[in-house]
């Protein structure tokens, strides 16, 4: 199987001096395509760090990270932001939806930003499974936590990523819809050969992964 996601000896050090904190201690870890992987650890053991500079939303302090065998370190800002447009799907703890739209505008921006058409039974099908479907024409401002999150769900999966990054997607879900979420995640892992990575301190979330692993003081180690 096709490697999508490799991060070889990933070190990340914020601050210096006696205020130095090693986030990440070296770190090398790969998922292939159709693979759903979860981490889970306690708060402050590095698993967001983890997940952003795995996407490339940050930089390591040292280390190579190749996504579908490029590596991010050897990209300009431009094609740098190109890849993680076409190929990554975040879904964060901010749901970062645009605040001045409506849900069904949010996924017109991504059909008119990859210059595609309008797809929506893709949209509705997503839509449907996360139990959102009746709030196409509201604002996110009108809707609750758990409902942004969804919104931020689907429209992450629409774009239809090879690589799929999720910080704590259930945390503002109650138990029922965190199931939809994950199953979802799993389905597309699985029949639509999504490689996915999932981060999450809620050990009822891991059981249909592929392989789970423990972050524990920036140390990634891989559960039996
Ligand atoms: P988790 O997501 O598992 O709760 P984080 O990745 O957020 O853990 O944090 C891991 C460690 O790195 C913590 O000690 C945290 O305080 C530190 N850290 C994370 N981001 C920053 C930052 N931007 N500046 C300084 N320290 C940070
Ligand atoms: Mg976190």
């Amino acid at each position: 199987m096709k490697d999508i996601l490799v991060m070889k000896e990933i070190v990340k050090k914020f601050g210096d001096g006696r205020t130095e904190v090693t986030a990440l201690k070296g770190i090398d870890f790969t998922v292939q395509q159709g693979e759903f992987v979860s981490i889970i650890g306690p708060s402050g053991s590095g698993k967001s760090t983890f997940l952003t500079i795995s996407g490339g939303l940050q930089n390591p302090t040292s280390g190579e990270i190749l996504i579908n065998g490029t590596s991010f370190s050897k990209l300009g800002d431009k094609k740098r932001a190109d890849l993680r447009f076409k190929e990554i799907g975040f879904i964060l703890q901010s749901s970062n939806l645009v605040p001045f739209l409506k849900v069904k505008e949010q996924f017109q921006l991504v059909n008119k930003v990859a210059k595609r058409k309008e797809d929506d039974t893709r949209r509705d099908e997503l839509l449907e499974s996360l139990d959102i479907k009746g709030l196409l024409d509201s604002y996110p401002r009108d809707l609750s936590g758990g409902e942004r999150q969804r919104v931020a769900i689907a429209r992450a999966l629409f774009n239809e990523p090879s690589l799929i990054l999720a910080d704590e997607p259930t945390a503002s879900l109650d138990t029922d819809h965190a199931y939809d979420v994950v199953k979802l995640l799993v389905k597309e892992a699985h029949e639509k050969q999504k490689a996915t990575v999932m981060v999450t301190h809620d050990e009822r979330m891991i059981q249909w992964s592929d392989r789970v692993y423990r972050m524990k003081d920036g140390q990634l180690l891989e559960e039996s």
